[in-house]
């Protein structure tokens, strides 16, 4: 069995935010004391509407936000609080797609530029023509051509400057890709081929994602393990078969009953959640999901919800089963 490549224990990142001119200061819970971990070559999928945090965990994970508490290993190193030189070497094993491959890439670098910079930033290949081969060889392991090196990101399609986000990441040869909503802004048709170049890309070299998405369906596509979360924390996590087949938390549910059915024999009862995701400055009591539950009982406005360990892989946090 492959060990835990990513540990993450008890992460918090709250933002301070003063309340009127005297005000005391509150907290905008981004993430909330979040614990999982991810196995070597896996693909951990992380799922939930916008605003519960998912982009915070990635890019507190990658680093590039300072967390407020918690820890956060990458193999079997704690690079929670690693600063300059360490840093950089941590940068190595973990690098981001981006959401918006349009925003992204530097439109003053060409493609040559682009791919060669973290190269150059962690001292690879400091001989230029060794470096610009490598360029070539990520161009043709994403699927692009030899030519679209001296070409600029505004000459190329949405899919295709994302396939250069992802040679951008492959160019220090990480450990763990953190893909954060990689193809929620590309045309449907163009998502299944950016998934599948992410799918062959990890097989060919054992990378393990940390795959962000707000829709179930697209990471149903890719992943072992998903953890589905709302208002800063995970309410459900499990094995990809086991969550899809047997999805226990109500709010697991009602994201399911929303990811169309291929088969028209199949009926699937349409779930509507009311109201919108809470501010996590004022987050509900208790389960903070309950004013929009339709299970909701007394005591999950008063008190948090246990986590219930439905089998080895799959555990959630909810009374019903408590
Ligand atoms: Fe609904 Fe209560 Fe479970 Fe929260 S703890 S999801 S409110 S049943």
């Amino acid at each position: 069995m492959a060990a835990d490549i990513l540990k993450i224990e008890h992460l918090k990142q709250y933002y301070p935010v003063r309340k009127g001119l005297f005000g005391k200061t509150a907290y905008v819970k981004a993430l909330d004391d979040v614990t999982f971990s991810v196995k070597d070559g896996d693909v951990f999928g992380i799922v939930g509407e916008s605003g519960c945090g998912k982009s915070t965990m990635g890019l507190t994970i990658c680093k590039l936000i300072k967390p407020t508490d918690g820890s956060i290993e990458l193999d079997g190193e704690d690079i929670t609080w690693c600063r300059g030189k360490h840093m950089r070497s941590v940068r190595r094993k973990i690098q981001m797609v981006f959401q918006d491959p349009y925003a992204s890439l530097n439109p003053r670098m060409n493609v040559r530029q682009i791919i060669e910079e973290p190269m150059i930033i962690h001292n690879l290949c400091p001989n230029k023509k060794e470096r610009e081969e490598r360029v070539v060889s990520l161009l043709r392991q994403v699927g692009l051509d030899d030519y679209h090196a001296n070409r600029y990101p505004h000459q190329f399609s949405g899919g295709q400057r994302q396939r250069i986000g992802i040679a951008r990441a492959l160019a220090v040869d990480p450990k763990v890709i953190i893909a954060d909503e990689p193809v929620s802004a590309l045309d449907v048709s163009i998502q299944s081929q950016v998934l599948n170049l992410l799918a062959d890309l990890k097989e060919a070299r054992n990378l393990t994602y940390l795959f962000i998405a707000h829709d179930l369906s697209v990471v149903e596509h890719i992943s072992d393990q998903v953890g589905v979360m709302y208002l800063g924390n995970f309410v459900e996590v499990a094995g990809k078969e086991e969550l899809y087949s047997n999805p226990m938390h109500p709010y697991t549910q009602a994201l399911l009953s929303a990811v169309p059915v291929p088969d028209p024999e199949v009926k699937r009862q349409r779930i509507i959640l009311q109201g919108n995701i809470p501010s996590p400055m004022n987050a509900p009591s208790g389960c903070k999901f309950h004013p929009r539950c339709a299970k909701c009982m007394q005591i999950c406005k008063e008190q948090a919800p246990p986590k219930v360990k439905a089998s080895p892989d799959h555990y959630l946090f909810c009374h019903l089963y408590a």
